[in-house]
């Protein structure tokens, strides 16, 4: 959903913020102090078998989890084998899942923040919503070309709040990167980096290990 605000200029969402950012906008809502629990994301990760290069998907999940206390769920998928949709399809039975589940533990939670604007969870958020769930969905402005178009905003039934679209807290969620010196795990030098993880490797170790 991030791709369109990712485009211009580079822009990258910070991912440890946005949680608390979009739990704030909900408390304003209320009027209430809201606590978050947990945050989940769902996401699928080419299989070893297709060939695909996944280092990089797998460093954006394991920081997802490690620095930002993200609870990921991925799950392998055998991509060009003419399952294009199975992803789609897995992320969204899911989180659907786990959105249920949840709502049917006494105390789980009150209010779930539903990161997608895709109509095909409708029938999972009235369900939460008739067991005493209040529900907010965060979606991206629609470009002026999709106005119209089939999003969850346009359901009945599916909300507690005003619409929240994500691009109008794009400044406050905007991940500005600190330049600083780190040292290498693997040889020991020290670099100039943008990189915030938890282990660093200097390009010159990066570039033996591919
Ligand atoms: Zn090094």
């Amino acid at each position: 959903m991030f791709a369109r605000l990712n485009e211009p200029n580079g822009f990258e969402i910070d991912y440890g913020k946005l949680p608390k950012i979009l739990c704030e906008d909900v408390a304003n809502c209320l009027d209430e102090d809201v606590s978050l629990v947990r945050t989940m994301y769902f996401g699928t990760i080419p299989s070893a078998r297709s060939g695909f290069s996944t280092g990089k998907q797998n460093a954006f999940y394991d920081f997802l989890e490690r620095s930002c206390g993200y609870d990921t769920h991925i799950h392998e998928v055998d991509v060009g084998q003419g399952e294009a949709r199975a992803d789609e399809i897995w992320v969204k039975v899911a989180l659907t899942s786990s959105l249920l589940f949840y709502a049917a533990q006494p105390g789980a939670y009150d209010l779930v923040v539903l990161v997608s604007d895709d109509p095909d969870y409708a029938p999972a958020l009235r369900t939460a919503r008739r067991l005493g769930k209040r529900v907010q969905v965060v979606g991206t402005r629609p470009a002026e070309e999709a106005r119209g178009g089939p999003t969850l905003f346009q359901k009945a039934r599916v909300c507690d709040f005003p619409p929240v679209y994500v691009d109008d807290h794009a400044a406050e969620a905007r991940l500005v990167r600190e330049r600083v010196m780190r040292v290498c795990k693997g040889c020991g030098r020290e670099e100039e980096t943008t990189w915030a993880g938890p282990d660093f490797f200097c390009s010159h170790c990066r570039g033996s290990y591919r």
